[in-house]
């Protein structure tokens, strides 16, 4: 099962996200500041991180300026849909993708899925390759 830290300030939207990725077979853990949220990426070693850009104490900016100096841990930014110069700074500090406000939760979750898909090892894919190999030679 693959782990996601949350960190979000506002409860609906942490609340939505929280209920459609933990139907899609994910573990999530919401922090509402950025202070929060860095100190359990540290110990709980998460497989993706979803951050808002707008938080109480700090940018999310912030946040995933410090991440990317020690981590190529996957970020999904969610973000309002009128900061367009954020999404494209957040997308230069290495962000692997965002949402924008309002979102559906299951198009994050497709994101999710996708981010994971794209960053995982390659080892299972060349499992898969080999698999599709012997599938068409015993077929
Ligand atoms: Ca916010």
């Amino acid at each position: 099962m693959s782990s996601i830290i949350l960190i979000e300030d506002e409860a609906a939207i942490s609340d939505t996200l929280r209920f459609a990725l933990e139907r899609e077979g994910f573990a999530v853990s919401c922090y509402t500041l950025a202070r929060e949220g860095e100190a359990a990426i540290q110990a709980q070693k998460p497989d993706l991180l979803i951050l808002d850009i707008g938080l109480p104490d700090d940018s999310g900016l912030e946040v995933l300026k410090r991440l990317r100096r020690h981590s190529e841990l996957p970020v999904l930014l969610l973000t309002a849909r009128s900061e367009e110069f954020d999404r494209i700074l957040g997308l230069e500090l290495g962000a692997d993708d965002y949402v924008l406000k309002p979102f559906s939760p299951r198009e994050v979750a497709a994101r999710v899925k996708a981010i994971l898909k794209r960053s995982s090892p390659a080892i299972p894919q060349a499992i898969m390759g080999f698999l599709s190999t012997a599938k068409s030679i015993s077929g």
